[in-house]
C-alpha cells in the first residue's frame, strides 16, 4: 500500500505547476477576480488523521458542495417526502438548465443541479424565516466541521443575487407548478446564501466524514445521518454529483464526489477517507479541472474507487 502522505505530497507539488488550470467561473462577478493558481487538497482517513497539501488552510466559497449538507437537513426535516419534491435521477444537463423542467412539470431531476437544490432549500424554509432557516444550514456546517468561525461571504451571495437571472427563473418556473411553497425571493435569498459559505480543505474533509463511516464521525462519535441515509446520499452523489460531467467523474475518480463552481470537490471513500480539493478553474461541464485531476491520481495510487483497485 503506498504511504498517503507521499502521495498527497507528490499530488500538491504536480498540481501547483500544471499549466492546464482551467478557467474560473465568472458568472458570478465575485468568483472571476479568484486567482487561478491555486490548489489544496486534504484527505482525513478513518483514524482521524488529516493529510494536507498545498492551499489547504485557504477559504473559498463552496458553492454546490453546499447541496449535500442541504438535501442532509432536508431529508432530516422531510424524510422520503422530499422525494414529492425532487428526483433522483442523473439529468445529463448543465447544473442551470431549464428545458427539463417543462417537460417534468417543475419537479427537478435531482437535489444536486441547481433547480432541485433551489426545492431542497425551500422544503428547509417552510415554517421559519429566512434568517432562520439559513443559520440552522450555518450551525450544521458549524458542527460538521467542529469549527464555529465558519461563516458566509456576504460579498459573494451578493454578487450572486445581483446576477442570478436564471436561478430566479427556475424558481418562479417550478413555483407555478406549485413545487415552491415560500415566496421566490425568500428561497432564493437563502439559496445564494449557503452557496456563499467560505471553508477550507480541511474544514470541508472534516463535514463530509460522516458520509465516509455510515452517517457517523468516528472521532466525535456523533451519529449524523442513518448507515441507510449515509449511503444513499453518496449513491445521488455518485450519479448526480458533477452534472453532465458525472459519467467521466466515475470513470476517471470512480468516488461518490460533488462539485462547486467555487472549485471545490468533496469525496467520500466509503470506510476509508473524506477527501476536500480545490481549485477555481474549472471544465466545461463546471467542475474543477486540477480537482478532479488530483482525485484520479490519489484514487489510483491508493486504489480507493469504489469499482475495485
Ligand atoms: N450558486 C451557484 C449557482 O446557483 C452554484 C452552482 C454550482 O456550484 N454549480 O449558480
Amino acid at each position: 500500500m503506498p504511504d498517503l502522505d507521499s502521495v498527497v505530497r507528490e499530488i500538491a507539488e504536480e498540481m501547483a505547476q500544471r499549466p492546464d488550470r482551467g478557467a474560473v467561473a465568472d458568472y458570478i462577478p465575485e468568483l472571476a477576480h479568484v486567482d487561478p493558481n491555486q490548489f489544496g487538497i486534504a484527505v482525513i482517513d478513518a483514524d482521524g488523521r488529516v493529510i494536507s497539501g498545498g492551499d489547504s488552510e485557504t477559504p473559498f466559497s463552496i458553492q454546490s458542495v453546499s447541496k449535500v449538507f442541504t438535501l442532509t437537513l432536508a431529508l432530516g426535516m422531510a424524510g422520503d417526502r422530499l422525494w414529492k419534491r425532487v428526483g433522483r435521477e442523473p439529468s445529463g444537463n448543465p447544473f442551470n438548465s431549464i428545458v427539463q423542467l417543462e417537460r417534468e412539470r417543475g419537479v427537478p431531476r435531482n437535489p444536486f443541479i441547481n433547480a432541485g437544490a433551489i426545492a431542497v432549500t425551500d422544503v428547509i424554509l417552510s415554517g421559519h424565516e429566512p434568517r432562520e432557516a439559513l443559520g440552522e444550514i450555518l450551525r450544521f456546517m458549524q458542527f460538521l466541521a467542529q469549527d464555529p468561525s465558519i461563516t458566509i461571504d456576504e460579498r459573494v451571495a451578493a454578487s450572486e443575487k445581483r446576477t442570478g437571472f436564471r436561478n430566479t427563473a427556475l424558481a418562479n418556473y417550478m413555483k407555478s407548478f406549485g413545487v415552491i411553497e415560500n415566496p421566490v425571493d425568500y428561497t432564493l435569498g437563502v439559496y445564494f446564501h449557503h452557496c456563499a459559505i467560505a471553508m477550507t480543505c480541511r474544514q470541508l474533509a472534516t463535514a463530509g466524514r460522516f458520509l465516509a463511516h455510515n452517517g457517523r464521525n468516528p472521532s466525535t462519535g456523533h451519529n449524523v445521518v442513518s448507515a441507510e441515509r449515509a449511503r444513499r446520499i453518496n449513491a445521488i452523489m455518485l450519479t448526480c454529483g458533477h452534472y453532465d460531467g458525472s459519467g467521466e467523474f466515475a470513470y476517471r475518480v470512480g468516488l461518490p464526489g460533488k462539485s462547486g463552481v467555487g472549485g471545490a470537490i468533496l469525496a467520500v471513500a466509503p470506510g476509508k477517507a473524506s477527501i476536500a480539493v480545490w481549485s477555481p478553474g474549472l471544465d466545461a461541464a463546471g467542475n474543477s479541472h486540477l480537482g478532479r485531476v488530483a482525485l484520479e491520481r490519489l484514487t489510483q495510487r491508493m486504489g480507493w474507487s469504489v469499482f475495485g483497485a
